[in-house]
């Protein structure tokens, strides 16, 4: 799959996109990342990307002209791609179905604003807009890098297993499962506030792999239940996860009978 993100700050999405997942598949070729310094296509000696507001007012806006021109040197170099995406507080929600849906394009350009933002003009080569969530950040270059980590993680290839995207929360409308590694149990001393041993749950170590299933297909129903009940609505779940999600919102309902609210289920 191929990137071009535009931004003022190269160096800010290059070095993140090193490390990790990310950069062993640019190094693989299994991403094709480019990244593009919108003052490359300035035609100004001062290199010049920003200017004032017509009608006033604070701040300053990027101009149009370099990022027409950013825009049509992709096009030139790599034909047209699927989508030009606008990175926004005003945009659509990122969400994880929305990085699924992206993740099936072939070519996607993601430009990054800055200051009070860019020309309403740009508007018009833009195919989208997305907003990462509902607050305001400096400039695109963060939601550009939380867009295409989303992404590029559902392009094959790129996580090692599938199976691990799979289980990742959202990905079928629930949250994860809790994960625990060596030891089994930590050193005397350590305990939870009620003073109970932080002891790995013995299922998990019972090599009992039917039951290793059940317990975490019920964990992760009991966290989505107890913390995100609105992603339910929504969720694909096999005929074991709608009798567990039962047993659980039944007894949740007879906690609440008995008085004292279920906490995490
Ligand atoms: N004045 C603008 C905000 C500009 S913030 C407004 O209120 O709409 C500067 C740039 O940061 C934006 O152009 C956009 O590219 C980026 N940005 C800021 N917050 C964002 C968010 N929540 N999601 C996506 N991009 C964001």
């Amino acid at each position: 799959m191929k990137f071009d993100i535009v931004t003022i700050f190269p160096a800010m999405i290059e070095r993140p996109l090193a490390e990790g997942i990310l950069g062993r598949a640019i190094e693989r070729g299994t991403l094709d990342v480019k990244v593009r310094d919108l003052r490359d296509f300035t035609t100004d000696r001062h290199r010049v990307v920003d200017d004032v507001p017509y009608g006033g007012g604070p701040g300053m806006v990027l101009k149009p002209s370099p990022i027409f021109a950013a825009l049509d040197a992709i096009e030139a170099e790599r034909g047209r791609p699927s989508a030009v995406i606008l990175t926004s507080p005003q945009g659509t929600r990122f969400t994880q179905a929305e990085a699924r849906r992206l993740s099936g394009l072939a070519h996607v350009v993601l430009l990054c604003g800055r200051y009070e933002g860019v020309d309403e003009r740009v508007r018009e080569r833009v195919t989208e807009e997305l907003s990462i969530g509902d607050y305001v950040l400096s400039g695109g270059e963060l939601p550009a890098l939380v867009i295409i980590d989303a992404v590029a993680r559902l392009v094959p290839g790129v996580v090692g297993d599938q199976q691990s995207v799979a289980d990742d929360s959202f990905s079928r409308g629930l949250l994860d499962f809790p994960q625990f590694t060596r030891p089994a149990e930590l050193a005397p001393g350590a305990a939870d506030a009620e003073g109970r041993a932080l002891k790995v749950p013995d299922v998990l170590l019972s090599g009992n792999h039917a039951a290793i299933r059940r317990w975490r297909k019920r964990e992760a129903l009991s966290r989505t239940l107890a913390r995100r009940p609105d992603l339910l609505d929504g969720a694909a779940l096999d005929d074991e996860e709608q009798e567990i999600l039962r047993e659980l919102q039944d007894g949740r309902i007879s906690a609440l009978q008995k008085g004292k609210a279920g906490s995490d289920a």
